[in-house]
């Protein structure tokens, strides 16, 4: 069911309790602010979600509250992992979903990488 992108952090969401280590995923990339990892379902060959290790909801709320050099980390750890797939030449898609119009799922700001084959229109 879709969420709201806006309002309080919900600290026993799937993603909060993953970061906790509750929960296992398939990790990708980790440091101090940044964690990344295998999406469940994939929807592509490289599926990661990329998400901030603070308690952001969605972009409306991280592009708002987080600090600049959470903005960095997070944005360079992106780059980062497509260069780990070799998927700057072939190309990817990044994807966003905020709040309910999107369908976002999950209350924790991620994106999602994809690529590893033609991904074809956008908006389907
Ligand atoms: P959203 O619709 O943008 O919120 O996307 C949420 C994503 O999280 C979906 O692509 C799900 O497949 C993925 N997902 C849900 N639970 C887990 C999990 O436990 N591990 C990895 N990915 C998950």
């Amino acid at each position: 069911m879709a969420v709201s992108g806006i309002g309080k952090y919900d600290p026993d969401n799937i993603f909060a309790k993953i970061l906790r280590g509750e929960i296992p995923c398939k990790k990708v990339f980790e440091d101090d602010m940044v964690l990344a990892f295998h999406d469940i379902a994939p929807k592509a060959p490289v599926h990661v979600l990329v998400i901030p290790k603070g308690p952001y909801i969605s972009f409306a709320d991280f592009s708002q509250r987080a600090s600049d050099k959470e903005i960095v980390a997070f944005n360079r750890a992106v780059g980062d992992i497509a260069r780990k797939f070799d998927l700057d030449a072939p190309g990817y898609r990044l994807i966003g979903n905020v709040g309910e119009n999107a369908g976002q799922e999950v209350p924790h700001f991620h994106v999602h990488l994809l690529g590893g084959r033609p991904l074809g229109p956008m908006l389907a």
